[in-house]
């Protein structure tokens, strides 16, 4: 069970992109308190997120691109 997953580019904050029109990269996928799942900066998480785990949120994590695999 893992609470971070890598990924190559991180997304921007759901949250902030549809209230505030502002591109906030984002630091965790998870679910929120609304039921829906989103993107979400720190901020958001604090405010918006259900916590880290399983079913509920992952902490996004930028992965170095290590080998260029194609
Ligand atoms: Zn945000």
């Amino acid at each position: 069970m893992s609470t971070k997953v890598f990924i190559t580019e991180l997304p921007n904050c759901d949250i902030c992109k549809s209230n505030e029109k502002k591109e906030v990269t984002a630091k965790y996928d998870g679910l929120t308190i609304y039921g829906s799942w989103a993107n979400m900066c720190e901020d958001c998480f604090q405010d918006y997120g259900k916590g880290l785990g399983t079913g509920q949120g992952q902490e996004l994590i930028l992965k170095a691109s290590t080998k260029e695999v194609r």
